[in-house]
């Protein structure tokens, strides 16, 4: 009686140890968390037929596991940047429009502000502006998306590492050619706080700060000279960010696939889509190399509902079908390497994202 007590004990033993270590993950040093914004299927599928061919592979392809990601908001089953960012930055639905509080105007703890806490290096990255709706979500709360002058001055004050992007009017005062009408000169505070403050590529290239803003367009980036790429931002941001020990997190957003995808431009799309993925390579081959990295590149939703149909004599790649010039409700892939990207397969909702983000690190979000 007492061995067989002792034997069903060893047994629960056995049967709890394996139960944890099914459940346990390597937990990543650092972060990339890339975000093309209207990434459907659609606009990978046109990224890869129209630059390497239905044979070919993007680096996004390459990717080890794959998912999907489920996009509804909380008030609407299209949703838009604002609360699709919400629900990747801080785990929690909101309602369109808004940025990282929830429907009842609570203030929500994002994925960025988790890693700065944990003593994690951080930076927000977009060829958007960058007071944006997607690099918005990571570093400010507000109530309306709308409310970029706060965005701007909350992003500042949230202290993340490296700024870049476009935007500089909503950083400068209104009598400087700026859009803030309470005159604050944004970029002379950032020097102030430590930063290295600058609006060329040639400046992002020769910075040795550890703390940087570059703004490299009033609005929107064009990513032609004299504005870096997408993928030099990743670059230099990772390795600036990687001499902190104790590691970093960095939101690097494709803006402006979001933005081709509207207008139903199909070469847009498929110049957005490949320099986008030319910034995954950049992630991926520095988390090869590194091991301590965990790369996640998902959409915040799609954009026009692109498929491929037979090529044309117009189109000798592939003929484009759009449902819409808006937002659709379909599923986003979700694409992930290294510690814990196991975590990020079948179908995800967009809040499992920055939740299984915090779990890895032993935390719990909001
Ligand atoms: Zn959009």
């Amino acid at each position: 009686m007492l061995r067989s007590t002792s034997l069903r004990r060893i047994a629960l033993i056995a049967l709890t140890l394996a139960l944890l270590a099914t459940a346990s993950f390597a937990a990543p040093k650092n972060v990339i968390l890339l975000i093309g914004d209207g990434m459907g299927v659609g606009p990978v599928a046109a990224g890869r037929i129209g630059s390497v061919g239905p044979n070919g592979r993007l680096t996004v392809d390459t990717m080890p596991f794959t998912g999907f990601a489920l996009t509804h908001s909380a008030n609407r089953l299209v949703t838009d940047s604002a609360a699709a960012g919400t629900a990747l930055a801080t785990g929690v639905k909101t309602n369109n429009g808004t940025i990282s509080m929830d429907p009842d105007g609570k203030r929500l703890k994002t994925i960025l502000e988790l890693a700065r806490d944990l003593g994690k290096s951080t930076g927000l990255i977009s060829t958007s502006y960058i007071t944006d709706a997607t690099p918005a979500v990571f570093a400010s709360h507000v109530s309306s998306r709308g409310k970029t002058e706060d965005i701007a001055a909350q992003m500042l004050a949230s202290r993340v590492d490296v700024i870049l992007g476009g935007g500089k009017r909503f950083f400068t005062p209104k009598s400087k050619g700026g859009v803030r009408e309470d005159e604050r000169n944004l970029m002379d505070e950032a020097t102030k706080r430590g930063y290295s403050a600058f609006d060329s590529a040639d400046a992002l290239t020769n910075c040795k700060s550890d703390k940087f803003i570059g703004l490299f367009a009033d609005h929107v980036m064009t990513s032609d000279r004299p504005e870096p790429t997408i993928a030099e931002m990743t670059d230099k941001t990772v390795s600036t960010l990687s001499k902190n020990a104790k590691g970093f997190f960095i939101m690097s957003e494709g803006g402006k696939i979001d933005h081709l995808a509207h207008g139903n431009n199909k070469d847009g799309v498929i110049k957005e889509m490949t320099m986008f993925d030319d910034a995954v390579k950049v992630a991926l081959d520095f988390a090869k190399k590194d091991g301590q990295t965990l790369v996640v590149v998902t959409a915040d939703h799609d954009t026009g509902g692109m498929a491929m149909h037979e090529p044309s004599d117009e189109s000798p790649k592939f003929t484009a079908g759009w449902t819409t010039k808006s937002h659709t409700g379909n599923m986003v892939p979700v694409y992930a390497y290294g510690p814990g990207a196991e975590l990020f397969t079948g179908t995800l909702d967009n809040t499992d994202i920055p939740n299984n983000i915090a779990k890895l690190w032993g935390r719990k979000l909001n």
